[in-house]
């Protein structure tokens, strides 16, 4: 006798705090039959996956955190990674999150059942779960980039991605060269420069850093944020505001607000001139590039790395690694005998999405986006994929701190959901009219931002797709997307 399949409410890919909010709000709503389906060991997506010396939040923690769930707890005003896996380990705990996940399960991709009317998710290891809704919180960075460099299969010494730290390995008294001068390795050199005997950073496009506001939280205060709340939502709101500032004034408006741009810049080149002795070294940790348009950081213990005498920065572009050494296109040949990637992620080849999606009609989701444009409504849904929120789609990132995206998103789904019930719905399928109208205003609206009118040319940024188009931001202000979220056209969708 052949058992009918499992229907689950819906099928979430991802359990990092996008998938584990998304979980909340469908238990809110009333939908508990959820499956989580994560290729990790555990929870927790990049703070999971992170575990290199040096990591730590970059956006202040009581914003970088679900407003909700506010941690009067965290050790410093900038939380090293560890803290950010055990407050994600808590709100799995505490939202009962645990009891829906699954561990070690690769998802391969996703189908509409036209007939059926549900979602088929085939993992890699051939299973099939069902779900009424798909999900996808896979994250943006969740795809290492291996750097494509002639040789590099030969190298015989140690070689470690920061997405594959191994603790393990002493690098006490060893000769390293990290590649790449993005936010991780930012926060990566200053912690292990110390430890080795030579370390060489090859840079190929310099990053833009800011001073850092950090320092321990008192206990006092912790105890203070723990009996009377309040008091750390204003310190939420100050941190936000600081952020939304940046973010509006400094990318966003970029064509009112140049001169805004250009103070972070003289903000960013007087903190290095403090911090870096030697001129041709400053020469060379310059970018050439608008502040913005390409993701800056912010740490008071990067540049004055580069000062040590065992610390050196290299900007001849490599031409090949061979079994003990990096050989750069002036010949020198750099001896190593580690190899550390801070090569980051790749984001627009593999990403987007993540998984093969197939909607209504066989549109296949990664195909469409590349021969049409990358585009969603609202970030989250797109047209000819009935019961779908793409969480991690083109224009969905909004603001810096991430939680303003996931918690946005949680409202769409709540708005949009709770509609449905009232009228009896089982699906919802966005129309082509108000992505049509969505997207033209995210162009529109791209139009004023340092992505079009700075001077991004040498960035070689993420936010910028294969086509050229910087959509990986939403180009409006957080407050502006919470607002839409919980107000958008019921309309917009057709509800069936
Ligand atoms: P990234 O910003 O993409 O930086 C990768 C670096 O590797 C770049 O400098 C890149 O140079 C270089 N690179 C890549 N391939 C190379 C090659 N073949 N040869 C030479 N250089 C190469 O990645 P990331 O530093 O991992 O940061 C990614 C994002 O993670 C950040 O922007 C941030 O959003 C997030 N992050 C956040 C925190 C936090 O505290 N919240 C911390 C770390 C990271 P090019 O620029 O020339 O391509």
């Amino acid at each position: 006798m052949s058992r009918t399949p499992t229907v689950h409410d819906a099928v979430i890919i991802g359990a990092g705090f996008g998938g584990m909010g998304a979980a909340i709000a469908l238990r809110r709503l009333g939908h508990d039959d959820l499956v989580i389906l994560e290729r990790e060991d555990d929870l927790g997506g990049t703070w999971h996956v992170n575990r290199y010396p040096g990591l730590a939040v970059d956006i202040p923690s009581a914003t970088y955190s679900y407003s909700f769930e506010p941690n009067p707890y965290w050790s410093r005003l900038y939380a090293p990674g560890a803290e950010l896996k055990k407050y994600c380990d808590h709100v799995a705990t505490k939202y009962d999150l645990r009891r829906h996940m699954r561990f070690g399960v690769t998802v391969e991709s996703a189908r509409w059942d036209e007939e059926a009317r549900h979602w088929a998710v085939t993992t890699r290891d051939g299973e099939v779960v069902l779900g009424r809704y798909l999900l996808t919180a896979t994250g943006f960075l969740s795809q290492p980039k291996m750097p494509e460099i002639p040789g590099i299969e030969t190298f015989e010494g140690t070689v470690m991605h920061t997405t594959k730290w191994d603790d393990s390995v002493d690098l006490t008294g060893r000769r390293a060269a990290v590649i790449g001068t993005g936010a991780t390795a930012v926060q990566l050199i200053p912690e292990i420069a110390p430890r080795l005997a030579e370390l060489t950073v090859f840079q190929r496009t310099a990053i833009w850093v800011t001073p850092k506001s950090d320092g321990p939280v008192p206990k006092a205060i912790q105890r203070l944020y723990a009996r009377v709340p309040l008091t750390q939502r204003v310190a939420r709101g100050v941190g936000s505001t600081a952020l939304e500032g940046l973010m509006v004034l400094g990318v966003l408006h970029y064509r009112r607000f140049k001169a805004f741009n250009r103070m972070a810049e003289r903000w960013a080149t007087r903190h290095m001139e403090r911090q870096v002795k030697d001129p041709k070294t400053r020469r060379k940790l310059t970018p050439d590039y608008s502040f913005g348009c390409k993701r800056p950081t912010f740490s008071n213990t990067y540049y004055p790395t580069f000062n040590q005498p065992h610390v050196h920065l290299e900007t001849t572009p490599i031409a090949h690694v061979e079994p003990d050494a990096i050989v750069t296109e002036d010949g020198t040949r750099h001896e190593i005998d580690t190899l550390l990637l801070a090569t980051g992620f790749n984001l627009w080849d593999v990403n987007f999405p993540a998984i093969e999606v197939i909607g209504r009609e066989g549109r296949n989701l990664g195909k469409w986006w590349r021969e049409n444009r990358f585009q969603a409504y609202e970030g989250v849904a797109v047209p000819k994929f009935p019961n779908y929120f793409s969480l991690n789609s083109p224009y969905s990132y909004s603001g810096l701190s991430y939680f303003t995206t996931i918690e946005s998103q949680m409202k769409h789904m709540t708005r949009l959901l709770t509609a449905m019930e009232k009228r009896g719905a089982t699906e919802f399928e966005v129309t082509e009219e108000a992505n049509a109208r969505f997207l033209a205003r995210m162009r529109h609206n791209l139009e004023d931002s340092v992505f079009a009118l700075g001077s991004c040319a040498t960035a070689r940024s993420y936010y910028y797709n294969q086509h050229g188009e910087a959509t990986l931001l939403r180009p409006t202000s957080t407050l502006g997307a919470l607002r839409e979220a919980s107000r958008f056209p019921i309309s917009d969708y057709a509800l069936t």
